[in-house]
């Protein structure tokens, strides 16, 4: 597949960059990276134009992962758009309620290349 857009949405901006790293790392043909610091940020960012995949945060100020998985169900733009959590040790529940509101996986906190290559690989064949 072509190179691909993907939305990153974490409150830290290192962790943006670890996950960007690690998608470079794994082989992903990354085309374009948006970044976004919460919930609101990855909506406004989403309704400018779709992604390939999205990777977010639970546990994030103004809007958390959760929340945000919910305003992607009403955007037309995110119909299609595989959205994989990042998570901590600890936010089992929270990834059991990201699960069931459409989220396809999760990356738990610290993360290798391989594994997220392992996660977010399958989702993206036939993306385009
Ligand atoms: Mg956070």
């Amino acid at each position: 597949m072509k190179g691909i857009r993907v939305l990153i949405v974490d409150d830290s901006a290192v962790m943006r960059k670890i996950v960007e790293r690690c998608l470079r790392q794994a082989g992903i043909d990354v085309k374009e990276v948006i970044e976004a610091a919460n919930g609101v940020e990855g909506l406004a960012a989403v309704q400018q134009g779709p992604m390939d995949l999205i990777l977010s945060d639970i546990n994030m100020p103004a809007m958390d992962g959760l929340e945000f998985l919910q305003g992607l169900r009403g955007l037309d733009n995110a119909k299609n758009t595989p959205v994989v959590m990042i998570t901590t040790e600890g936010s089992e529940s929270r990834v059991v309620e990201a699960l069931s509101a459409g989220a396809r996986g999760y990356i738990r906190k610290p993360f290798t290349p391989d594994q997220v290559k392992e996660r977010v690989s399958p989702l993206l064949d036939g993306a385009r």
